[in-house]
């Protein structure tokens, strides 16, 4: 049995960690790191388009202040969890209660922009520590992706203090290079779909969880805003990935439905 999960990162363009601030900034193209939304903004519309045609439900990790200013008309009836309010590392130092306050307002913001309670968190970068899982079950998040986990032959949710995890795989490919569930490379035109594809043929039962954010559809770190036709073959790249993955026989659904049927470890 074999769940797939795309799940998209709805953050700022390009985004950096800016030194001595808790909020994060765009990759800096000659005006400085001030946060960007326009790839985003475009990137989400051209996925959820994509996803939407390929019979595919995804899930979305929504940062609180990019998607008030990109809008959630794209997101309307999906599963939309949270990805910080501003994009911070919440590994950081943050003054006493600063957390909870940040990650409940994060929660707030996406329930009014969507209309639906968010259930799921990715945090920003990855990085979760041991304080966040009970912060994330009091604010209402029951489902966290945001640790990797090294794929054996299976993935299966587990549970991480106080919500179930379900990790983002990482493994070697045939030329042992590390590759992570992450298709930023793909978009970046350093790795071609068909890795991918490989790295979900060798998971025999689980979760494989495919990443991407909202902006890598419109722009790239190494290079900037993509023509029309790097867009182009950007989509038909994604839908390789999809078609390879989903003719092997994976079922496409949501966080919390893929979790439903695998249980927890
Ligand atoms: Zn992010």
């Amino acid at each position: 049995m074999r769940s797939f999960c795309f799940t998209v990162d709805v953050d700022r363009d390009a985004n950096i960690p800016v030194p001595g601030m808790s909020q994060a900034g765009s990759y800096n193209r000659g005006l400085g790191t001030a946060p960007r939304f326009r790839s985003s903004g475009e990137g989400i519309g051209t996925l959820t388009g994509i996803l939407d045609e390929m019979g595919v439900r995804a899930t979305y990790f929504a940062e609180a202040r990019t998607l008030s200013n990109i809008g959630a008309q794209h997101l309307a009836g999906r599963e939309v969890g949270i990805h910080g309010f501003d994009h911070e590392d919440f590994t950081g130092t943050f003054p006493p209660g600063g957390k909870m306050e940040l990650l409940k307002r994060a929660c707030e913001a996406v329930e009014d922009l969507t209309g639906k309670r968010p259930r799921c968190s990715r945090m920003p970068y990855m990085k979760i520590s041991e304080d966040i899982p009970p912060i994330l079950s009091e604010i209402g998040i029951r489902y966290d992706s945001s640790q990797y986990q090294e794929m054996g032959k299976e993935i299966i949710p587990y549970v991480l203090g106080e919500v179930i995890e379900v990790p983002v795989p990482v493994t070697r490919d045939a030329s042992d290079k590390k590759i992570f569930g992450y298709l930023w490379p793909m978009h970046e035109g350093k790795r071609p779909p068909g890795d991918y594809v490989n790295m979900a043929s060798r998971m025999e039962n689980g979760i494989f969880i495919l990443a991407t954010h909202s902006w890598h559809m419109s722009e790239r770190i190494d290079g900037g805003y993509v023509t029309k036709q790097e867009a182009k073959a950007n989509e038909k790249n994604l839908r390789e990935v999809i078609t390879g993955i989903l003719d092997m026989g994976f079922k496409a659904e949501t966080l919390p439905d893929a979790t439903g049927r695998f249980g927890v470890r």
